[in-house]
């Protein structure tokens, strides 16, 4: 199917881009989402913009402690990036295992982000390492927690006249870890997830003094499992412990059943990659 008409314009600089959005436009970064979904006419904007020519938004940088990724970074990028891999693990690999590589090639980790897909990967890894989505308008930048992002299917915190130009994602200091794994549709590791979890962990003395597990393809949208985090901090990892922490994992969730899984499946799958995050996580620290 064709998309409805709509007019393009590919500002090279934000300002522009700014300038252009308006109550019916969309960004367009990649496109890996956006274009199909016009095509099948569920978005319809007036006027999209293309910021793909805008300079400077293509880089993974460090700044106190954090490391920002801007809006135009590949996910292939964000997947292959040493220093992601080293820092903030849990990411690299949800942006390694997000569709194929054409998509990776294409698709941005910021456009992810935005798009809030029910079932993507890097949404979890977002909320697991306690990422900082950095959005500006006309009106200025403000900065929104991963954990207030994520609204519901498809929806996001931004507003119309927002571009999300970076993410801050605090780097791993000594004895943190972080981890992503999934069940895809395909019944492997690639395409979106049936049921996917990340985790972040910081052990002290042989004990978790903190964590974040977070949770995709099983409710409305990416969320924090926080009864899976409040049950293994204070422990000592083990296998039992997370088995028993993860048990939890859809405590705060509302599991929702589609084309892929039962609510039961999914409630097992659910707990499956939360304990394999975890334990994951917690390796990963060491
Ligand atoms: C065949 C296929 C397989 C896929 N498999 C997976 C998978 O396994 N896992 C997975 O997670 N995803 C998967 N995806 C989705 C893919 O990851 C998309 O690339 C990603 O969701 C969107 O990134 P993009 O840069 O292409 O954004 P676009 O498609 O350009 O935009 C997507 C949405 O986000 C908004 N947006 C994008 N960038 C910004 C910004 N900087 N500021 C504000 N709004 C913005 C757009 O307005 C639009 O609403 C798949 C896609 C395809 C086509």
């Amino acid at each position: 199917m064709y998309p409805r008409e709509f007019d393009y314009v590919a500002p090279s600089s934000l300002d522009e881009a700014l300038e252009a959005l308006g109550d019916d436009s969309k960004v367009m970064a990649g496109g890996m989402s956006l274009l199909p979904l016009m095509k099948m006419r569920l978005f319809s904007p007036a006027v999209v913009v293309d910021i793909g020519r805008i300079g400077g938004l293509d880089t993974i940088e460090e700044s106190n402690g954090d490391i920002v990724i801007g809006a135009l970074v590949r996910h292939a990028t964000t997947a292959t990036s040493p220093l992601v891999a080293q820092v903030a693990t849990g990411l690299a690999t949800a942006a390694s295992l997000t569709g194929d590589v054409q998509v990776r090639n294409r698709g941005t980790t910021c456009g992810s982000l935005a798009h809030a897909d029910v079932a993507a990967d890097q949404p979890a890894a977002a909320l697991a390492l306690g990422a900082t989505m950095v959005a500006q308008s006309s009106e200025g930048t403000r900065e929104i927690a991963a954990s207030d992002f994520f609204v519901d299917a498809l929806t996001s915190a931004l507003q119309p006249n927002e571009i999300l130009t970076s993410i801050r994602v605090p780097k791993h200091q000594a004895g943190e870890g972080s981890a992503y794994d999934k069940l895809g549709r395909r019944g492997g590791r690639s395409d979106y997830a049936i049921a996917g979890a990340a985790a972040w962990v910081k052990m002290e003395g042989g004990s978790v003094a903190d964590a974040r597990v977070a949770l995709t393809g099983v409710g409305t949208k990416a969320s924090l499992a926080n009864a899976v985090a409040d049950a293994v901090i204070g422990t000592d990892g083990s296998e039992q412990a997370v088995k028993d922490a993860a048990a939890r994992a859809t405590e705060d969730v509302t599991i929702i059943e589609d084309l892929y899984g039962t609510e039961e499946y999914k409630t097992h799958l659910a707990k499956v990659y939360a304990a394999r995050a975890l334990s994951q996580a917690i390796a990963n620290a060491s």
